[in-house]
């Protein structure tokens, strides 16, 4: 059951270029489950600053030079790559203690967590290499000036220095935002566990996908590195405050502004509301979530549930449940198939978890699980580091603090009671800041207050029920596109978010100037831009459109047949385009007015160019605003502007986003939207 015994694997750095091993001996890294010496670690020696410059200057030009599709297509090749080779870190997983279904949440929840960068910034950010952030500022009457906030890459390295828990995701999670913003990495995995990140960082070099210099690697201490350094570069820490607090107060950090991003320890909190007593099925969830986040990875979760929040009243049920599910748990070695939980990564730290239970039995006692006499179905508890999990209760959580302020980094919660949905909260939020707090209860007043009552203190925060039993992702899980990060003693940090996550890796500016130039920075026709008038613009392929193609329509008056015609043809009869006297007693409108759709409807008919030709679909429209009504008698007339070209890396077509104004006879803008369509990137289409 145990992975095959083999002589202890020298890690290397990738630095520079190059695989580098340390100049020392090495420090021996060993299998958690058996001890058994799996890898020697040493980085001492190299020469941090130029790994730093290497990735500043051999990296950062070619990520920039990509366009986000290109880094997003280039990050999904990736991701598939790795998908492929997965069998070979499972195996190597098994060293770190995680079982199979602790591994797949490292590897393939990070290598999903890589394809879902990929695949959503290719849906949600243009194929530029500047983002637009916000609408444009008017700042002058006669839109001679003007600003646009943007956002480009940094020009320097990320640091990423990550914990010893997931030595894949934590990699993956970081870099893939990262590199999508055109920013190369380093990446400092915990030594413990190096040799699985050390493995896949091979792969990822063999595989030559990534451009030289984008990933680079540190197995072992990373010496002098934060000594240089720069205020276009970016740190990234996971692990535990007392270090993350050292190293944000690093003087060239604090110096030159150093992004510092800081996920650290954090008392999570999951509370079952007053309404999900014993029967309900909230409180069969509950008690199946809290022993799940207690004993997948052993607890080594920094989203776990280490605070269990409960109403008085149902807090013997909830232990009686909670202790008998988890006596249940299968322990041992994690290759056994008849293993639910595998050892700690280490016998240090299962010395440091025990520590930290010991600190927490001044405020709370134990009620379920021994911490020192292990119960195994395999392995040797003298050589593996196995823990029982471990239930505490608090009965007087308002007059203790260790239960609110020790992190016992193992299968490890505590029990407490509330009396109040107010006193819920309060005892959620002494955790002084988490990243992520769930609320089981089927009561939308409950769900109400609960939340509004967390979320500041909170990165996420789940809401479990019946509902969305099958569907939940659960407490523990941070996903791609959610905030994963939390205030206060979480370190106040926030990583991926989705494309949120992308940003942090790129500078916001506001850009003020006249608008020709304003549209020349980002490629994108603003008001007041130079226009250029002539071929009717649907008549144009994605090789000859240019931004700033515009079209000036005939005009259309509007009729109240037109109105009535509509009106009974689509069956949208409401007063204000039907009833005069109903119409003229509405604080907006001085008679009976156009339907907005119709005035939509309208403005396509006018500049619409209708044979078959470049212009493949409309797929809809952005932003549309009604902006002054349209009586009977009013006459239409509509200005079409080419506002943003996006082709498409791997298709025969692209994205093309138009400016729509419609204006009535007095130069008023009665409607005001982005026209959103497909088109070829050449006409006729070539075989
Ligand atoms: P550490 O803070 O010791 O280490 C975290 C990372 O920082 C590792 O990569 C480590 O490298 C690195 N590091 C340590 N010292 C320095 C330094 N001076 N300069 C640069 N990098 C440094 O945490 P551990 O991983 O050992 O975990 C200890 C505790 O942290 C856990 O028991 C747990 O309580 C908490 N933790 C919390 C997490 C969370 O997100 N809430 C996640 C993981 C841990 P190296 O391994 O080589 O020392």
């Amino acid at each position: 059951n145990a992975p095959a015994r083999r002589a202890p694997r020298r890690l290397e750095s990738y630095v520079c270029g190059g695989w580098t091993a340390g100049r020392g001996e090495g420090v021996s890294l060993c299998d958690a489950a058996t001890g058994d010496a799996v890898a020697l670690i040493d980085a001492s020696g190299l020469d941090f600053a130029a790994a730093l410059a290497y990735g500043r200057e051999v990296a950062g030009p070619k990520l920039r030079a990509m366009s986000f599709h290109d880094r997003a297509g280039m990050l999904k090749a990736l991701g598939m790559a790795l998908m492929g080779l997965k069998e070979e870190f499972y195996t190597e997983s098994l060293h770190t203690g995680a079982t199979r279904a602790d591994a797949w949440v490292d590897i393939e929840g990070g290598i999903g967590t890589l394809l879902s960068f990929a695949s959503k910034a290719r849906r949600e950010l243009p194929n530029t290499r500047v983002l637009v952030d916000g609408e444009v500022e008017l700042l002058s009457k006669d839109n001679s000036f003007s600003a646009q906030h943007i956002l480009t890459p940094l020009l320097g390295v990320a640091v990423h220095i990550n914990a010893f828990n997931f030595p894949i995701w934590g990699m993956l999670e970081k870099i893939a935002p990262t590199l999508l913003a055109g920013v190369p990495c380093i990446v400092k995995p915990a030594s413990q566990t190096a040799y699985l990140t050390e493995l896949m960082v091979r792969r990822i070099v063999d595989l030559r996908i990534l451009p030289e210099g984008a990933l680079q690697l540190i197995s072992g201490s990373v010496g002098d590195l934060l000594d240089h350094v720069t205020a276009q570069d970016a740190v990234t820490f996971t692990g535990s405050a007392w270090t993350g607090r050292k190293l944000k107060a690093h003087p060239a950090v604090i110096a030159n502004s150093v992004r510092f991003t800081m996920e650290a320890d954090s008392l999570n909190a999951s509370v079952l509301g007053p309404d999900a007593g014993p029967g309900t099925p909230e409180f069969d969830l509950f008690v199946k979530e809290v022993a799940r986040e207690m004993t997948v990875k052993a607890g080594q979760k920094c989203t776990a549930i280490r605070r269990v929040i409960a109403p008085r009243a149902h807090v013997d049920a909830l232990v009686a449940a909670l202790g008998d599910r988890l006596g249940k748990t299968a322990l041992g070695l994690p290759g056994d198939d008849a293993v639910r939980m595998g050892p700690l990564a280490s016998l240090d730290q299962r010395e440091e978890v025990r520590a930290r239970i010991r600190e927490l039995q001044a405020d709370a006692e134990i009620v379920a699980g021994n911490p020192d006499d292990v119960r195994l179905v395999s392995g040797d508890a003298a050589r593996g580091a196995f823990l029982n999990p471990v239930l505490l209760y608090c009965d007087t959580p308002f007059a203790a603090t260790a239960v609110h302020d020790v992190e016992a980094f193992g299968p490890v919660s505590t029990v407490m009671p509330y009396d109040s949905v107010d006193e819920a909260v309060a005892l959620a939020r002494r955790g002084k800041g988490s990243l992520v707090a769930s609320v089981f209860t089927d009561d939308a007043r409950v769900a109400e207050e609960m939340v509004i009552g967390m979320a500041p203190f909170h990165g996420r925060v789940l809401i479990g029920n019946r509902a969305s039993a099958k569907t939940s992702t659960g407490h523990g899980a941070p996903l791609a596109g959610l905030v994963h990060g939390g205030p206060g003693r979480a370190g106040g940090g926030e990583e991926m978010g989705g494309m949120r996550g992308v940003k942090h890796y790129m500078q916001r500016s506001a850009v003020q100037g006249t608008p020709r130039l304003l549209s020349a920075v980002t490629g994108r026709w603003i008001e007041g831009a130079a226009v250029q008038q002539g071929v009717h613009p649907f008549r144009k392929s994605l090789a000859e459109l240019r931004i700033g193609d515009q079209l000036v329509t005939a005009t259309r008056t509007v009729t109240e047949a037109d109105v009535e015609h509509f009106a009974h043809f689509t069956g949208d009869t409401f007063y204000a385009h039907m009833d005069s006297a109903a119409a003229k007693a509405n604080p907006f409108f001085d008679d009976r007015v156009a339907h907005g759709y119709l005035i939509a409807a309208f403005a396509a008919g006018l500049f619409v160019d209708p044979a078959p030709g470049p212009v493949l679909a409309n797929y809809g429209v952005d932003n549309l605003r009604f902006l002054t009504p349209v009586y009977f008698g009013d006459t239409l007339q509509v200005r079409l502007t080419c506002k943003e070209i996006n082709p498409r890396a791997n298709a025969d077509h692209g994205e093309v986003r138009w400016d729509a104004r419609v204006t009535n006879q007095d130069g008023a803008v009665v409607a005001q939207y982005d026209v959103l369509t497909m088109v070829a990137k050449t006409w006729p289409p070539t075989a």
